[in-house]
């Protein structure tokens, strides 16, 4: 299979990887315990703790990011966890919870917007939770929750802040240190533009302290462990090595763009979506729009609803034809959504000719 030029797969997740970077995987085999590896560790350190806006060392886990969303519950200190639901992946969130055998609340529930504070605030006052998870970026919805707002709230409440944001990180700003994020996880195949395989993570001193308390951790996702390995830049378990070298190689690369260039290129990507979304319905005449709201939309993916009658998959379909992937709807938006990608490396000229690619499919369907 010869690789198409970049610029052509907009699924939001996995998102396209650059050349020079899937080519960094072609290094050869170190031994873990090592100088060289820990050389390569450390420079995985500092393209990341900048991604991150932290002094605090970066988890690497050779697992997808689900799997540090198990960490962040099994490690969370004992007593309950308040899950904040507005999307499959805040869905998923709450059902690790549950399936780690925490003492587990859900609020929220509703797809279209973040859940509210004075809802949280409610929870928060009625019983005291030990931890509270949430969904910076919901990638099956493209609604943004304020993670700074809702970590002063919570911890007013002595309650700790367990945040994905597979979907924000690296895409949408992120300041794990000033907004006080207790723990914080990402995958490499969304915003960062690595290939499948790695979860990132960063949490505070207090959280690490704290884990210590909570007994039934496991063993492959104790944050404690990797702690104590971070410093010494190593990982507990043999790593994903080959995925290690294109991090260190991406991380270079977005200290050239820097990070605060990247989130305006996301900003830039979003708004330029939202545009042809309402041109779309103008031209076409149908109701087409965007589906999170105005003010609480992230930047990397855009959900956008269809008019009735009007097949996702047909859309996702044609938009193939012409030589682009795009996403379809995700958990209960599956038939009423199109979702496209515009997260990692993509830029605003590779954005226009697969926004042109599905606006044709699109007219060729309706027309
Ligand atoms: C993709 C995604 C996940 C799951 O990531 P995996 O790498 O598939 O485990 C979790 N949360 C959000 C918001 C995502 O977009």
């Amino acid at each position: 299979m010869t690789a198409a030029p970049f610029g052509t797969f907009f699924l939001p997740g996995p998102t396209e990887v650059r050349p020079e970077v899937l080519q960094a995987m072609l290094q050869p085999m170190l031994p873990h315990r090592g100088a060289a590896f820990e050389e390569l560790f450390a420079r995985i350190q500092q393209g990341l703790r900048p991604v991150f806006r932290t002094t605090r060392p970066v988890y690497v886990s050779s697992s997808s990011a689900t799997g540090l969303m198990e960490a962040a519950i099994r490690c969370a200190r004992p007593g309950p966890i308040l899950c904040l639901v507005n999307g499959a992946f805040s869905e998923r969130f709450a059902h690790i919870a549950q399936s780690c055998g925490r003492d587990a609340t859900v609020v929220g529930g509703e797809w279209s917007r973040p859940v509210a504070l004075d809802v949280v605030e409610d929870a928060l006052k009625a019983k005291s939770y030990a931890a509270l998870t949430v969904v910076h970026s919901e990638t099956s919805t493209g609604v943004l929750t304020d993670i700074a707002a809702l970590t002063q709230l919570a911890h007013r409440y002595d309650c700790a802040v367990l945040v994905d944001s597979v979907t924000g990180l690296a895409g949408v700003p992120v300041e794990t240190d000033a907004w006080e994020l207790d723990f914080v996880l990402t995958g490499s195949q969304k915003a960062l533009a690595l290939p499948p395989g790695l979860g990132f993570g960063v949490a505070s001193e207090r959280f690490i302290a704290d884990a210590k308390s909570a007994e039934s951790r496991g063993l492959y996702f104790d944050l404690v462990e990797f702690e104590q390995y971070v410093h010494k830049n190593q990982t507990p378990n043999t790593p994903a090595l080959s995925l290690l070298y294109a991090t260190a190689v991406q991380g270079e690369r977005i200290a050239k763009e820097t990070i605060e260039r990247r989130w305006e290129r996301h900003t830039a990507m979003s708004e330029h979506t939202h545009s042809w979304v309402h041109e779309l319905r103008q031209r076409v005449g149908a109701a087409f729009d965007v589906y999170a709201p105005l003010d609480a939309c992230t930047s990397t993916v855009t959900a956008v609803t269809l008019p009735p009658g009007l097949s996702g998959d047909a859309i996702v379909k044609g938009v193939a034809q012409r030589g682009f992937v795009i996403g379809g709807g995700y958990g209960k938006l599956k038939g009423s959504t199109i979702r496209i990608g515009h997260m990692g490396d993509h830029t605003m000229e590779g954005l226009e000719a697969v926004l042109e690619a599905t606006a044709e499919a699109i007219e060729e369907l309706v027309g």
